[in-house]
């Protein structure tokens, strides 16, 4: 993946977590040791998942001693719980005490995770809890993919997709998330096409994600076929009209040549009826994307409700006869609170 370097590789400042091979080799250097270090504390990283330093056993003893206090960057596994298909949802505590929720999500091969970007959120969408919350901080670019190899140790199996559909908008911290897909594909080795970012949508963010020219998913939160229902769902819509939303959208397709899919949730009598769904296909014609509808998972503090199947499937036909490309995502891990819209970084 062709992501040009944000970080100079002698800009580096700990924690390591996220570096790639050639930032953390002038850091050795700097350290008074010799280059080859680098590629070897990137091994013990990313592959041996070493937490500290100091038991990196190939270094002197003496140089070990010396940097053992220097922050790789690792979290701590806070609470773990496991839904009964097998999906599990970790509150991981950072190093400043905060927690941040992470999804494991194995099917067949796969196994996907779905990161956090932000300590909550400031988007406030109706529907999701974890707006609900308010913000804290953006998550740096260590604290992501750290998320990553947690999963992975703890499944065991290598991870073959991320999803950044976790706590936050990937797009109000576009640095650390840009860097962290540039690791997760080059340090970490997850292909740039198994990468999904999910956006509600920021004012000429598309358009610079798009200018990086990577081959990652974008996905957009459109939820709503017209302005007027996307400002009820969603409150930052009111400064970014839908129209000008799908004009970056058009770029990101030309620049890029990658498809972007459209997350739809689906709120029962509020716009999944089959009016909306020609609505949508209308808007979306001619556009090389697809729809993944997402039928809406219950949270505590408001009373929306799920569409039931036939509802569902009524709004998919609509949209297959107007020959748009549509998919049902049935969330997994709802048991364990894990499931689209319902994390909060809390227990339950
Ligand atoms: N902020 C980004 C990343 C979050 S992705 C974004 O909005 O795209 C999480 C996805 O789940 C988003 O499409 C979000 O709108 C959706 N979602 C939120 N609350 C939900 C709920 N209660 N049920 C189903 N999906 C929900």
């Amino acid at each position: 993946m062709s992501v040009t370097p944000l970080i100079s590789p002698v800009d580096l400042t700990p924690p390591l977590l996220g570096a790639s091979v050639a930032e953390l080799t002038a850091w050795v250097q700097q350290q008074g040791q010799p280059a080859y270090r680098g590629k070897q504390l990137h091994d013990w990283i990313y592959h041996k998942g070493v937490r500290s330093l100091a038991d990196i056993s190939v270094f002197s003893k003496q140089w070990r001693g010396e940097v053992a206090q220097i922050p790789i960057g690792r979290s701590t596994i806070h609470h773990r719980a496991v839904a009964p298909d097998g999906t599990i949802k970790y509150l991981l505590q950072l190093a400043d005490g905060q927690i941040v929720e992470t999804v494991g999500i194995p099917s067949d091969k796969r196994l996907t995770v779905c990161v956090s970007t932000q300590v909550g959120c400031p988007m406030a969408c109706d529907f999701c809890a974890t707006g609900k919350g308010g913000f804290k901080r953006n998550l740096g670019r260590h604290e992501i993919v750290d998320q990553v190899l947690t999963v992975q140790e703890d499944f065991q199996q290598r991870v073959s997709h991320v999803v950044f559909m976790g706590l936050g908008e990937p797009l109000l911290n576009t640095e650390n998330v840009l860097e962290s897909l540039r690791s997760l594909n080059q340090d970490v080795g997850i292909g740039a096409r198994s990468l999904t970012v999910s956006t509600v949508g920021i004012r000429d963010r598309i358009r610079q994600l798009a200018e990086h020219q990577l081959q990652i998913t974008l996905a957009v939160s459109l939820h709503a076929p017209n302005q007027k229902l996307r400002e009820q769902l969603i409150p930052s819509a009111r400064n970014y009209p839908i129209e000008d939303l799908l004009t970056e959208c058009r770029e990101y397709v030309e620049i890029t040549g990658r498809r972007v899919s459209f997350e739809y949730i689906l709120l029962a009598g509020v716009n999944d009826l089959p009016e909306h769904a020609l609505e949508l296909a209308k808007r979306l014609r001619g556009f090389q994307s697809h729809v993944n509808l997402i039928p809406y998972n219950p949270i505590q503090e408001v009373d929306y409700k799920r569409p039931n199947s036939d509802r569902i499937q009524a709004f998919v036909n609509v949209l297959k006869q107007q020959f748009i490309a549509v998919s049902v995502r049935y969330s997994r891990g709802l048991e364990a609170d894990a499931a689209c819209g319902q994390l909060r970084a809390s227990k339950n």
